[in-house]
């Protein structure tokens, strides 16, 4: 099978730097057809690529991974974006409830190994579903959020899932993303205004203090080591240049070359 590396990626997204959010979104659609799904996790950016696909409109299913110990807002988020955008959300779950978990493996979200072991269980495991479905999902980071997501591209590959990840929002400032949640009056989850910057699971998201990082609500009672759970390949190791298998035809489309197909 051929492969697709993120090297061979590099010049497409030098030139994708200068294209809006929506113009990425209906490449993608484009590109992938019935191929591509978004993804949320209820969050504040999330929302506003799921207000974009409604918008533009860019028909495509949306992936929500409830790990079972989410908030109730971050549900009730998600059912108002199907009632009011008329999203396809697609719910994804963890094999063992929390309950089978902890009777089998203990608490594992108190210490910082348990915590990779119980992401992995409720967050990335459930997405594994997905593989084989799709050749890409719609991602919400940005650069602006810092840290490992400084130099996130716009499209990156994940092997995990052997599908092209893209990412929007990556250039979208703190300050545009809240214009254009303002302007649209996209649906937020109503945590994000008793203080909690991002949200997760509701064992390890707290609030977040006046001149604290906004992740500083993520994992707290571990420390300031454990800031991503790993279900974007992004966050997990930014110096590897990982590769995917998809058919010759998928990967001309991708770059742009022009084929017998396109003729
Ligand atoms: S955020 Fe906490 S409870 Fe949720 S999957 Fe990760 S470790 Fe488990």
């Amino acid at each position: 099978m051929p492969r697709l590396s993120q090297a061979d990626l590099v010049e497409l997204n030098r030139n994708f730097e200068e294209r809006t959010p929506q113009e990425l979104l209906c490449w993608a659609k484009e590109i992938f057809e019935d191929r591509v799904a978004a993804m949320t996790s209820m969050q504040e950016s999330g929302n506003a690529i799921c207000h974009m696909l409604y918008a533009v409109p860019v028909p495509m299913p949306v992936v929500f991974v409830d790990t079972g110990v989410l908030f109730q807002e971050t549900l009730d988020t998600r059912d108002r974006l199907v009632s009011s955008y008329g999203l396809n959300i697609q719910t994804l779950s963890p094999r063992l409830t929390m309950e089978e978990q902890t009777e089998k493996f203990g608490v594992l979200y108190l210490s910082a190994e348990g915590q990779k072991q119980c992401c992995e269980m409720r967050k990335s495991e459930p997405l594994d579903a997905v593989k084989g479905r799709f050749d890409a999902l719609i991602g919400s980071l940005r650069r602006a959020d810092g840290g490992r997501r400084g130099g996130c591209p716009i499209l990156a590959i994940d092997t995990r899932l052997n599908c092209l990840r893209v990412n929007p929002l990556v250039n979208f400032s703190d300050e545009q993303l809240d214009e254009y949640i303002r302007q649209n009056d996209v649906i937020l989850n109503p945590l994000h205004k008793q203080g909690y910057s991002t949200i997760g699971c509701n064992r390890c998201t707290t609030p977040v203090l006046p001149g604290e990082p906004k992740r500083a609500g993520r994992w707290r009672h571990l420390g300031p080591w454990s800031v991503y759970c790993g279900i974007n390949p992004t966050d997990l190791d930014p110096e590897r240049s990982p590769s995917v298998d998809f058919p010759q035809e998928l990967i001309d489309r991708i770059l742009g070359r022009e084929t017998d197909f396109m003729i």
